[in-house]
Parts: C-alpha cells; sequence; structure tokens
C-alpha cells in the first residue's frame, strides 16, 4: 500500500475499508478494518448498496440471518449500517427535494416579473420628459420667489411708455422704504393691467389703452 501508516489512522475506519477494497486485493471488513482471510471472503456478507465487505461475526446478521446470507442464490438483501441510516433519510431527503423544486420554481417566475417590470422602466420615455418639466417647474419657482404684487398704484397720464415705467417706479418709491427694499433691489417693474401674453407667452401692453 502507498498510504503511510500516520496518512490511514487520519481517516475515519470506514473511509480506510472503503479506499482499501477500492486500492488493492485485499478485501478489509468495514466494521473492525482488519482484513478478511482468502477462506473468510467467501462467506463475507457483502452490503448490497456501497459493496463493502464485513466479517461474518461483524455483520451484525444473527445465525440464521447468516445462512441466508450466505447463500449462493440468495434473495435477501444485507445493506450494512451507513446505508440502512441513508436509506432512512431518503423520503425526508424526497420532501425537501420537492420543496426545493417548488421554491425554485416560484423564484425563477418572480425574477421573470422583475426583468418585465425593468423592460418597461428602462424603456419607458415619459420619465425624461417628466423630469423636464419638473426641472422647469423649479427654475420658474426660484424665479418668481422674489415676485411682488402692488394693487391699486395709481396709473400714469403720459403717452409715453418710457414715462410712464419711471412714473410707476416713483410710485412704488414709498413702499420701498416700508419693506426695507432700495431701489437697486427692483430688477424690473411692470403694470399687468395694462400687458397681455400673445399665444408664445410674450407680453406686450395693450394697444388703445
Ligand atoms: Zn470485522
Ligand atoms: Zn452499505
Amino acid at each position: 500500500m502507498g498510504f503511510s501508516k500516520r496518512f490511514l489512522l487520519d481517516l475515519a475506519p470506514q473511509v480506510i475499508a472503503t479506499l482499501l477494497g477500492y486500492f488493492s486485493e485485499m478485501k478489509p471488513c468495514q466494521k473492525c478494518i482488519k482484513p478478511i482471510s482468502d477462506d473468510q471472503v467467501e462467506k463475507a456478507p457483502r452490503c448490497d448498496s456501497c459493496r463493502v465487505f464485513f466479517h461474518l461475526e461483524c455483520s451484525g446478521l444473527c445465525a440464521s440471518e447468516q445462512r441466508a446470507i450466505v447463500v449462493q442464490r440468495r434473495i435477501i438483501l444485507f445493506f450494512c449500517e451507513d446505508c440502512i441510516l441513508s436509506f432512512k433519510k431518503i423520503p425526508l431527503l424526497t420532501n425537501k427535494f420537492v420543496q426545493l423544486e417548488e421554491q425554485i420554481k416560484s423564484l425563477k417566475e418572480e425574477i421573470e416579473v422583475i426583468k418585465q417590470q425593468n423592460l418597461q422602466t428602462v424603456g419607458a420615455t415619459d420619465i425624461p420628459a417628466n423630469m423636464d418639466a419638473v426641472i422647469y417647474e423649479m427654475q420658474n419657482r426660484a424665479d418668481r420667489a422674489n415676485n411682488l404684487v402692488v394693487y391699486g398704484v395709481p396709473k400714469s397720464n403720459s403717452r409715453s411708455l418710457q414715462q410712464k415705467i419711471s412714473d410707476d417706479n416713483t410710485a412704488l418709491l414709498p413702499l420701498l422704504n416700508d419693506i426695507e427694499l432700495a431701489q437697486d433691489d427692483i430688477v424690473k417693474v411692470l403694470r399687468v393691467e395694462n400687458w397681455q401674453k400673445d399665444n408664445c407667452g410674450n407680453f406686450s401692453e395693450k394697444r388703445g389703452k
């Protein structure tokens, strides 16, 4: 054997027995790990699932079972303890497998739904348009935030537009002191009454008034 003793001792006995069985002609007993002699091999029970050998006395079989197992054309199967423990877990594992299959199926469906939603969101063109509208509205509100509306300011009698604007500015001066503003704070004065908005949104003075 190529294995050192130290290496073999570190392994579980069952693993060693299985390895020895695979790599050599020697048939070790899965229970006691000692070799099964040539004259014992004929009668040594072998697990019908994992194919490991046992000494007759190590197999845990009673005398009548031993006789039945050793018979050449036997109909009784022999399974080692490890395999029997594994078999007992099969119904449980089968159930878990079915559950896992169902979970995977529903997860796949959820992923498909999310994928579709993502595609629709990315493909939507109304989002940039909405964003533009929102930004425009925000700018517009910021621009109008300092607007001041003054009612009942006497109308100028002048025919000149420049004079009318000048008169409106002058009329506002007494008010500026009351609200602690200087003349420099006024960007533009518009007399709303005399202005109309055309189809393009531009303001112009109403004619004939
Ligand atoms: Zn044995
Ligand atoms: Zn077995």
